[in-house]
């Protein structure tokens, strides 16, 4: 079976608002064994909206779209969706006295506007929206010489959306032949390596028709590896993926950071409180990168603070370097190392990570820029350097990635060795 979802509305294709709904129902179809093979952006206009049902119902079996269902006049999806199928709009009453007893609720008589809401194209089922005044619609258009192309319109508001798939629409997409497939995802998230190096690790992994199916993508330096099984339940699937994980973790060993939605700064604060350290971070050229990550991952008590600068005599200044101290203006494996010992001292914490980037770069566009990175810790002090090429926007994000997987190698080693935090 092969669908496509239609998301509806001029502040869609004019780009003020990001269509979430598409990417959120295909992750539920394909959860649901059924493959998407088309999305649809369309503005709130008849023709435009008339055209994409009647290309989507040609060429797929199923069809959902989100939006166009209220109760104005640029909500044309009910009148769409009539014309597409031929037919006429009849009053539900029972749902109108839904939207009635909404606005009682709220001590309002209803607009006469919100009966149109109560109107559905003749042969279709209704699917409640407990919250919402727009019911969604769900209706077969026929098809000549073909089977029937089922249509699901529903609400644009994402919390209503989501309450009416799982409550009215997922229990009624079982699949024919009384065949439920389902489809499992599991994501592993590497560091430390590029995206074809790692491949090469993976020796008929990434195989195109293998089962489980093994997919790579990166983003900013952080490689994604996804295996999918598809299967009769959940169990089924976790129990086909699991000799595929076990693989990828022998085969690749420390490069693997963590699961799903981890990013680095999870796993490195997960060592932290492991270990119960602390940790503080300085940041020269990074724009507070780390500092907004570890802020946003963190709970309370491993991450205490960082200290942003754009230059040297602010770095001085906020870590209470000797104002004498000669290191010259540029970052280099020296600074790195007296920000991370001074950052640790003027935080009192266990570890500082600090970070010295691209401070002599005016446009940023001179490839490749060296950043430096140092940790301060029980250990004493470490210190790291790298390279790096590519556009600007991606430097900081990968400098302060780099910075991260520094440490969580040296606080990996150190839970290895065996001595807890003293
Ligand atoms: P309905 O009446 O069917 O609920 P609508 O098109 O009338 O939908 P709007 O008033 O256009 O709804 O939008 C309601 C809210 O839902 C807005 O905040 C809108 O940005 C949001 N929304 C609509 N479509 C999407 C989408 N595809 N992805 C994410 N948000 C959406
Ligand atoms: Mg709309």
């Amino acid at each position: 079976m092969l669908a496509e979802v239609i998301a509806i509305g001029d502040e869609l294709t004019s780009g003020q608002r990001l269509d979430t709904n598409s990417q959120w129902i295909s992750q539920r179809l394909g959860e649901a064994g059924i493959r998407v093979g088309y999305h649809t952006t369309v503005g709130d206009e008849l023709e435009a909206g008339m055209t994409a049902f009647r290309t989507a119902v040609d060429r797929c079996d199923l069809v959902i779209s989100t939006g166009g269902l209220g109760p104005t006049a640029d909500d044309l999806t009910r009148d769409v969706l009539a014309r597409v199928a031929g037919v006429d709009l009849l009053l539900d009453e029972a749902v109108l006295e839904h939207i009635r007893s909404l606005f009682a609720r709220r001590g309002r008589p209803m607009p006469e506007r919100n009966m149109v809401q109560a109107m559905f194209p003749r042969g279709s089922r209704v699917v409640p929206n407990p919250h919402g005044t727009a019911p969604g619609i769900d209706l077969e258009i026929p098809r000549p010489g073909r089977a029937a192309c089922r249509v699901i319109a529903l609400p644009g508001v994402p919390a209503e959306l989501f309450e009416m798939w799982s409550a009215a629409v997922a229990p009624t997409l079982v699949q024919p032949q009384g065949r439920g497939r389902v489809i499992c995802h599991r994501l592993i998230k590497c560091f430390g390596v590029g995206e074809s190096e790692l491949e090469a690790m993976l020796p008929d992994l990434i195989r195109r028709g293998r089962s489980p199916s093994v997919g790579i993508t990166v983003s900013e330096a952080t490689i994604t590896l996804r295996i999918t099984a598809a299967g009769s339940s959940v169990a089924e699937c976790r129990a086909a993926m699991g000799p595929t994980e076990e693989i990828i973790h022998r085969a690749l060993g420390d490069l693997v950071f963590g699961y799903e939605q981890d990013e680095l700064e999870h796993a490195v604060l997960r060592l932290l409180y492991q270990t119960g350290a602390t940790l503080a971070t300085a940041e020269w050229g990074t724009a507070g990168t780390l500092a907004g990550w570890l802020g946003e991952a963190a709970e309370p008590g491993a991450y205490v603070g960082s200290v942003v600068v754009r230059n040297w005599p602010a770095a001085v200044a906020a870590l209470g370097l000797p104002a004498e101290a000669a290191l010259g203006a540029a970052a280099s494996r020296e600074t790195a190392l007296s920000m991370a010992a001074a950052c640790r001292k003027q935080f009192g914490a266990d570890y500082a990570l600090a970070v010295a980037a691209f401070p002599t770069v005016p446009d940023g566009h001179e490839p490749p820029e060296r950043v430096h990175f140092a940790v301060a810790g029980p250990e004493g002090l470490r210190v790291d350097s790298a390279l790096f090429a590519g556009h600007p926007a991606v430097l900081k994000p990968r400098a302060a990635k780099q910075a991260l997987n520094f440490l969580r190698h040296l606080l990996l080693a150190r839970l290895r060795s065996g001595r807890p935090e003293g």
